[in-house]
């Protein structure tokens, strides 16, 4: 199972917590295409034989490209990869760039799930984002989405805001649920260097959630969709029962992925390397015909380890057996006691040597990984 992403760095406008890399300053779209068709190439040339199961299309807004420069793209994967029979093929899409039948048309072009960018139902927090939409666009592109024929449909929310308070993201939670949504992640907002949501922290014009009010929002939120038909599969992503998006257990479960676009990054065979992050060197590499990566490093054991143990907690839980084996070496003795102390505490459950987070544990992954012996 290999994932391919491409990345599109275009945005209408920046969002204040955004430290993606995407342009709101650039339209030429069709260029920008043109070199991406030659990075899928260069690839092709060295991956044509290995089989592709999922392709993500994210950024970056990819909604912003119509539906013809989409479908130039998906077909050119197509011709320059062997792809597995039924491929899970997702766009990115921000409420305020797509209608129906932009939808319609992305759908006839094989991408089978739909991850729209909601973020919030509330106008309040939709204007202090700095989204391009409001809520009735976002309510609009659901309906959009499921009358285009996706089935596959899920959403992004962000809770903890300085705004928010429980019974507003209740209010926000459930009218998530009030749509047939396969799936939805909840990220809590997070205060980004380099951004201007960092700059109004800085000069006192908002106040972060406090730490414990944002604990109590997340165990909200995992409680509220669990109790309503989801599972919590990873640490903000819940997923009716198979849906779950295989693109991102690949990244979990540490599969091979290629990345094209600026500043993607790709994985195969424990090389993890990642591409320069801005367009004018991403042009200048692929027109003297050489793939655009910035860097690269080949994980060492130790690297190796440590991933698994955090990617582990957050999605599914850490298979202490498959390490040993993995590894050749014992995970389990030198951590017995603090297994034991996690399970009686409530933080965690362990059967058949799998170590699993319970929501009480979730609050706190960061603090139980830095606590494992490797
Ligand atoms: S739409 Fe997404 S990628 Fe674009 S600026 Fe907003 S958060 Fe960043």
């Amino acid at each position: 199972m290999a994932g391919i992403y491409i990345h599109i760095p275009f945005c209408q406008r920046k969002c204040v917590y955004c430290d993606f890399y995407s342009l709101a300053d650039n339209k030429d779209f069709d260029i920008f295409i043109s070199f991406l068709l030659k990075e899928i190439n260069l690839y092709s040339e060295k991956y044509r034989d290995e089989n592709f199961s999922t392709i993500y299309l994210g950024g970056g807004t990819p909604s912003i490209l119509d539906q013809s420069q989409v479908e130039t793209i998906l077909k050119e994967i197509n011709k320059s990869f062997q792809l597995s029979t039924s491929p899970e093929v997702t766009i990115e899409v921000n409420p305020g760039t797509v209608n129906e039948k932009k939808l319609k048309a992305y759908r006839n072009s094989g991408i089978n799930r739909i991850s729209i960018g909601v973020q919030s139902f509330m106008d309040e927090d939709l204007k202090f984002l700095n989204r391009i939409h409001n809520s009735e666009e976002a309510r609009k592109c659901i309906i959009d989405a499921l009358n285009a024929g996706f089935e596959n449909v899920s959403i992004d929310l962000i809770y903890a805001l300085p705004t928010q308070t429980i019974s507003t993201l209740e209010n926000n939670l459930t009218q998530a649920i009030s749509y047939p949504l396969k799936h939805i992640s909840a990220y809590s907002l997070i205060i980004e260097q380099n951004t201007p949501l960092a700059s109004m922290v800085r000069e006192s014009k908002i106040k972060p959630v406090p730490e414990e009010l944002e604990a109590m929002m997340m165990e909200f939120v995992i409680n509220f969709l669990t109790q309503n038909g989801f599972k919590q599969y990873e640490v903000s992503n819940f997923a009716k029962s198979g849906y779950e998006s295989k693109h991102n257990l690949n990244y979990w479960n540490h599969s091979n992925y290629i990345g094209c676009g600026p500043s993607a990054h790709s994985f195969w065979n424990w090389k993890r390397w990642w591409n320069v992050d801005t367009i004018f060197s991403y042009y200048s590499r692929l027109n003297n015909n050489l793939l655009p990566v910035a860097d690269s490093e080949e994980l060492t054991e130790t690297q190796i380890i440590n991933e698994m143990l955090f990617l582990g907690l957050r999605n599914g839980g850490i298979d202490f057996k498959k390490m040993n084996k993995m590894f050749n070496k014992d995970f389990i003795k030198p951590n017995i006691e603090e297994i034991n102390k996690l399970v009686e505490d409530n933080f965690a459950t362990f059967e058949q040597n799998i170590l699993r987070l319970t929501t009480k544990g979730y609050l706190i992954t960061d603090e139980i990984v830095s606590k494992l012996a490797i």
